[in-house]
Parts: structure tokens; C-alpha cells; sequence
């Protein structure tokens, strides 16, 4: 294996769902749905499939989907974007992510994290050999520490990256934070990448998109994906939208990676972006209902619970029962109890920093989620 990859493992939610059908454990480790997404999306593939739309899509995305990409994030952001270049359609938002560091990232450049966060950024900055700085958020409420920020940006920065709703804390960054950032980056020429996959699952303060705020459009990559918001995580599709300057790199990358994306279902994504409102309502309901019957489950088992404002995980504190550490404990968990949940030592570059918390997820049916909270209230 090269040498830019040597330090990762398979990645953490590979081997815990393994190691939950091994063990017949109630998985609320990786987080995707046990329950499918909407009919009217799933016939939209069928029928585009049936009306052969089956050969290589247009490199950045078929027309129709940039469209509606596009009138999506008028409503999200109030910002008017050119569909034709100022959108790129990729293979899940973690193809974004990968597009957007190798079309923009030099190798040297250095690049701004907060940890904990999503395993992929670091092994794909590491993969353009960028110089990962890192910012650690900390319980109870994972703040951004602005003093910090402040002495690590400077005009050797070249990016940013924002994952908000956050996995896995679901901490939202709050309006002051993004202001903080938005005017370091602003005084030290700092491009911003966000991850904003999670945003229509933010239940208890509103999403703020970073290129909203003034002067950032023209130094932002905001993208965003399908998978979480319709519950179809495995379909892969994902965007970036970009002033034309940065678009272009972004899209260089993109042609050598992956050159389209599948397309019967960007043309079923198109028809799923133009849901009614009355969607993200219910589906935001939905998750309410969910998250609750998890929290206070978890609480009632003895866990500390962290506020989670987003996203459809939970992060807590497993040391009152006694484990070494997050990982001792997952496997405890997993071969003792039969639920699992992922350790969050490997969301940091200094895993100590995350030894006390581990990450549930509550994007499971209401039976599975009671379930997994009885087991734990009755063996641990
Ligand atoms: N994003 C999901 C999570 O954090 C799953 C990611 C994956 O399996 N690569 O659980």
C-alpha cells in the first residue's frame, strides 16, 4: 500500500457493522436508515432507468439536476447560483470532499480541521499531502475555542473545512462562530469547504450555510449530498456548488475521478429535490421522535449525554461504567450487551483526545431503537 495511506485502517463503520452481524448486535454504529427512502424517488429511478437514461451523464451533472441543485440552495441559502458553472454533481459528498482538496490543494498547502471529524477528510487530505492543522472541539458543548482559532489561521492557511450539523457531536456552528471564521478567512485569503450534509436534520437551531454570509460566496465550497436527507445513502449522489474560479478545479478533479455519475439517479435526485416543503417537515418530525426515545433511553441507562442539535447521531460518555477506553468499551458493548456504537478516538489525529466518548445513532426504526436501549438498561 502506498505510503499516503499506511496509517488508515478500514474504516471504523466497516468494521463495526461487521462486527454487528457477527455478534446479531443492534447496530446503531454506522449511520445509515434501516428504513427505505420515498416511494416517489425510488419510482423516479425506475423510471428513468426504463426510459434509458443509461449511458454516461454529462460530466458535471445532468442539466435537470443542476437545476434543481441549484433552486434548492436559492431556498437554503437565498443565493443565486449559475447551475451550469457553479454546480458539479459527484458520487456522494464524500466524492465532493475528495474533488474539491485534490482541485484546489496543493500538496505542502495547509489545511484547517476541527476534530473530532469524518474520517474521510483527513485520509484524503493525506492523499494530497496537504499539512493538516487541527482545532479540538470539547464536551460538554464543543465550541469552537476562538483564541485558538485565531493564533492558528494565518496567510500560510489555504482552507478551511466546516462539517455542520458536525458528525459526530451534532454540535451546529452558531452564527457568532461562522462570523469568527468567516472574517479570519476573509483577512487571511482562506478558501472555507463545508459539509452540509445534515442540514435538513438540524432540530434544534436553524442551519446557517457559510457562503450566505457576506463576502464568503466567492471563497466557499458548500456541498451536500441526497443520502441522508431521502434516506438512500446507498445511491451516492452528492454536489458542490462554487463560484466559477474554484468550480473549475473542483471539476478537473471530478473528470479524473470518477468523469460522471450515475444517471437514472441524478435524474431521480432531481425529482427528489422538488419535494414540498411538507417533506422535510415530516421527515424532521420523524427524527424527533427518534432522537428522544434514544436520549433519554441512553440517560436512563447512566450514560452522560451530550446536546446534540443535529445530524442523526449522539455523542456520550461512556466512563461511568468503568471500560479503559472508547474502543474497550465499543467491544464491550458489542460481545457483552449486543449493541454497537463507534468510538470516536478516530475521529481525532491525537486519539487520547477521544477516549471518553463514543457515537450512537438514532437513524434506526423506533422498535430497533427500543430495543437497543433495553438491552443496555437490562446487561449493563
Ligand atoms: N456517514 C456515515 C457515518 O458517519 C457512514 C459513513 C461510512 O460508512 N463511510 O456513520
Amino acid at each position: 500500500i502506498a505510503k499516503r495511506l499506511e496509517k488508515f485502517k478500514t474504516t471504523i463503520f466497516t468494521q463495526m457493522s461487521n462486527l454487528a452481524i457477527k455478534h446479531g448486535a443492534i447496530n446503531l454504529g454506522q449511520g445509515f436508515p434501516n428504513f427505505d427512502g420515498p416511494e416517489f424517488v425510488k419510482e423516479a429511478a425506475i423510471q428513468a432507468i426504463k426510459d434509458g437514461k443509461n449511458q454516461y451523464a454529462r460530466g458535471y451533472g445532468v442539466a435537470d439536476l443542476n437545476n434543481a441543485i441549484a433552486e434548492r440552495f436559492k431556498k437554503d441559502s437565498g443565493l443565486l447560483v449559475d447551475p451550469e458553472k457553479e454546480v458539479t454533481v459527484t458520487s456522494g459528498c464524500t466524492e465532493a470532499i475528495a474533488a474539491t482538496m485534490l482541485g484546489l490543494i496543493n500538496p505542502g498547502d495547509e489545511v484547517i480541521l476541527f476534530a473530532p471529524f469524518y474520517d474521510s477528510y483527513e485520509a484524503t487530505l493525506s492523499m494530497v499531502g496537504a499539512n493538516i492543522k487541527c482545532i479540538t472541539l470539547r464536551p460538554p458543548d464543543f465550541a469552537v475555542p476562538i483564541d485558538e482559532l485565531r493564533s492558528t489561521v494565518s496567510r500560510n492557511t489555504r482552507a478551511i473545512l466546516i462539517n455542520t450539523p458536525h458528525n459526530p457531536t451534532g454540535k451546529m456552528f452558531t452564527k457568532e462562530e461562522l462570523n469568527v471564521i468567516a472574517s479570519l478567512c476573509i483577512e487571511n485569503d482562506v478558501l472555507v469547504f463545508t459539509d452540509e450534509v445534515y442540514d435538513k436534520l438540524a432540530f434544534e437551531m436553524d442551519h446557517i450555510c457559510m457562503a450566505s454570509l457576506p463576502g464568503m460566496y466567492e471563497r466557499t465550497v458548500s456541498m451536500n449530498s441526497l443520502g441522508k436527507t431521502f434516506s438512500l445513502t446507498g445511491w451516492k449522489i452528492g454536489w458542490a456548488i462554487a463560484p466559477p474560479h474554484l468550480t473549475w478545479g473542483v471539476r478537473q478533479a471530478h473528470a479524473f475521478l470518477t468523469f460522471a455519475t450515475s444517471t437514472p439517479m441524478q435524474w431521480a435526485t432531481s425529482v427528489a429535490l422538488r419535494a414540498p416543503d411538507s417533506y422535510y417537515v415530516e421527515l424532521k418530525r420523524d427524527y424527533m421522535a427518534k432522537k428522544a426515545i434514544l436520549v433519554e433511553g441512553l440517560k436512563a441507562v447512566g450514560f452522560k449525554v451530550f446536546p446534540s442539535s443535529g445530524t442523526y447521531f449522539v455523542v456520550v460518555d461512556h466512563t461511568p461504567f468503568g471500560l479503559e477506553n472508547d474502543v474497550a468499551f465499543c467491544e464491550y458493548l458489542i460481545k457483552e450487551i449486543g449493541v454497537v456504537a463507534i468510538p470516536t478516538s478516530v475521529f481525532y489525529l491525537n486519539p487520547e483526545d477521544g477516549k471518553n466518548l463514543v457515537r450512537f445513532t438514532f437513524c434506526k426504526d423506533e422498535e430497533t431503537l427500543k430495543s437497543a436501549v433495553e438491552r443496555m438498561k437490562a446487561r449493563l
